[in-house]
C-alpha cells in the first residue's frame, strides 16, 4: 500500500481563505476587525521566526496584529501587568503568550491570568475544563489542526481505535479530548507505557506527538491506518547533498510508514501549517463571541 499524503499546506491555506472571507464579512457588516496580541519574552530565535510568521498570516487574513516584545529580564509582575492591559483592551480579541517563558516567570500563572474569552491558545484551565466537559471552548490550535487533518481521511472518526503517543498539555491531552468528542476510542500512550508497539499496531488512527525523530517505524502501523505526525525535530543532514545542513523530520519514519499506512501527514507540510490557520480561526471565533455574534460557520 502507498499512503495517501494528507496535504496540510493546502488544507491550511483553504482554512485561512475561509477565515479571511469571514473577517471581510465582519468588517463589511459590523465594522469589526478581530485583533490578536502576540507577546514574546526574550530572544529565542525559533520563537522569533514563529511569531513573525504568525504576525504576517494574521495581517494577511485581514486581522489586526499587536506584537509586544519584552526583554528576557522581564519580571512575572511586569508580564502579568501587560496581560491585564491586553485583557482590558477591547481592540484585542485574542492573547497569545509565546512559550517557553524565561525561568523567573511561572507560565501557569501567566496563562491563568489571560481572560478565558481571549485565550486563543486554549491553555487556560477554564477552557481545558470546558473541553474535557464537552462544553464549547477555545481549543488548542495544534490538536484542533490534527483532528481536522484526520477528518479529511475518514467520513467519521466515531468508533475508530485512536492511539495518541504523548500526554503534554499542549498536544497529547487536548488531542485525546477532541478525539473522544468525535466518539473515537482513545488510548493515550507516553514514556512509561508498556508495550507501545502492541498498542500502536491496533490503532486505526495514530497521532505521534513525542519529539523523538522518526521513532514510529513501519512495523508499528496497522496496514491502512491513518497516521498524523505532530513532531518537529531538527536533525543533522544525511551524507551527500544534505551533508552539513540540518533538516526537519517528524516523529514518524515517513518513507517506510508511507508504504504501510492508508494516510499520512508529511513533516514539514502537515500539522505545522494547520496550527497558525487554527489560531486565526480561534481569534475569529473569540471576536464573534465577544461581540455577541454567532460563531462563524467554518
Ligand atoms: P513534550 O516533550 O511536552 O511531550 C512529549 C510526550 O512524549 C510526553 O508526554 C512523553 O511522555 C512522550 N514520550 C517521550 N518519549 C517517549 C517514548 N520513548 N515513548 C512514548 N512516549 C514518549 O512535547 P510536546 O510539546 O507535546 O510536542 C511533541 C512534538 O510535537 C515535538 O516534536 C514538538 O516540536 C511538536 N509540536 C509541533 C507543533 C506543530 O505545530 N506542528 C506544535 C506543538 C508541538
Amino acid at each position: 500500500m502507498t499512503a495517501h499524503i494528507i496535504d496540510g499546506k493546502t488544507i491550511a491555506a483553504d482554512l485561512r481563505g475561509k477565515v479571511t472571507d469571514a473577517v471581510h464579512r465582519l468588517l463589511r457588516d459590523r465594522g469589526l476587525v478581530p485583533g490578536i496580541a502576540v507577546v514574546l519574552v526574550g530572544e529565542n530565535p525559533a520563537s522569533e521566526v514563529y511569531v513573525r510568521t504568525k504576525s504576517k498570516m494574521v495581517a494577511a487574513a485581514g486581522m489586526h496584529a499587536i506584537d509586544r516584545k519584552l526583554p528576557a529580564t522581564t519580571s512575572e509582575a511586569e508580564l502579568l501587568a501587560l496581560v491585564g492591559e491586553l485583557n482590558a483592551d477591547p481592540a484585542v480579541n485574542g492573547i497569545l503568550v509565546q512559550l517557553p517563558l524565561p525561568p523567573q516567570i511561572d507560565s501557569h500563572k501567566i496563562i491563568a491570568a489571560i481572560d478565558p474569552a481571549k485565550d486563543v491558545d486554549g491553555f487556560h484551565p477554564l477552557n481545558v475544563g470546558r473541553l474535557a466537559s464537552g462544553l464549547p471552548a477555545l481549543v488548542p490550535c495544534t490538536p484542533l489542526g490534527c483532528v481536522m487533518l484526520a477528518k479529511t481521511a475518514h467520513v467519521s472518526l466515531a468508533g475508530l481505535d485512536a492511539v495518541v503517543i504523548g500526554r503534554s498539555n499542549i498536544v497529547g491531552k487536548p488531542v485525546a479530548q477532541l478525539l473522544l468528542a468525535e466518539n473515537a476510542t482513545v488510548t493515550v500512550a507516553h514514556s512509561k507505557t508498556r508495550d507501545l508497539l502492541g498498542l500502536c499496531r491496533r490503532a486505526d488512527l495514530l497521532i505521534a506527538a513525542i519529539g523523538r525523530p522518526e521513532m514510529v517505524r513501519a512495523d508499528w502501523i496497522k496496514p491502512g491506518a491513518t497516521v498524523i505526525d505532530v513532531g518537529i525535530n531538527r536533525v543533522a543532514g544525511q551524507e551527500g547533498q544534505q551533508a552539513g545542513k540540518s533538516r526537519i523530520v517528524g516523529d514518524v519514519a515517513y518513507a517506510e510508514v508511507a508504504a504501510v499506512a492508508g494516510a499520512l501527514t508529511p513533516v514539514p507540510g502537515g500539522v505545522g501549517p494547520m496550527t497558525i490557520a487554527c489560531l486565526l480561526l480561534n481569534t475569529l471565533r473569540a471576536a464573534c463571541a465577544q461581540n455577541g455574534l454567532p460563531a462563524p460557520s467554518i
